[in-house]
């Protein structure tokens, strides 16, 4: 059966975001984009596409207009697994919006996956979906968190994790 995968953006698939905001925000291009791809997303992403796994993305954007979102998604080459109609830009993440994402889907078939308790898996575990919670940078990481008591929620090390535990999904 087929899976929904929603990821979140900055610190899941891509770093130095805040960076890329403010450089792609200046009016003169003297400034040089920083930042890639987190270590094993692009593997992810290319694994979960063979599978014919449906995907989404969910950011917390509204700093950026459309074109300026989809320059700085198609600086780490995002444009090859979504699109206008699977990537979405709000101002907070709810348990509504993750809904309609997964309109027409199972919930128990429904990931969220991302890097902040508070924005990913908080409003996922409300919704009723799976989150996948992958802590980083390191100095938000290592701060202690409440674990949620349910089996929708794993948290893992690394995002490449994901192709470990795909079977057991
Ligand atoms: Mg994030």
């Amino acid at each position: 059966m087929k899976k929904l995968f929603i990821f979140d953006f900055d610190d899941t698939l891509a770093n130095f975001s805040m960076y890329n905001t403010w450089v792609l925000k200046q009016p003169f291009k003297m400034v040089p984009h920083i930042g890639s791809t987190i270590p094993g997303a692009v593997e992810v992403l290319d694994h979960l596409q063979s599978r014919r796994d449906k995907m989404a993305m969910l950011s917390m954007n509204v700093v950026l207009d459309h074109e300026l979102k989809w320059r700085k998604l198609n600086r780490v080459g995002m444009g090859k697994w979504f699109n206008d109609e699977t990537a979405h830009f709000v101002r907070r993440k709810t348990p509504k919006k993750i809904l309609d994402i997964c309109a027409n889907m199972k919930k128990e078939r429904c990931y969220m996956v991302g890097n902040s308790f508070d924005h990913d898996v908080i409003p996922a575990l409300d919704a009723g979906i799976n989150a996948i919670y992958i802590p980083r940078p390191w100095f938000t990481a290592w701060v202690p968190r409440r674990t949620p008591r349910t089996d929708r929620f794993r948290k893992l090390s690394s995002i490449s994790q994901i192709i470990d535990i795909y079977d057991d999904l």
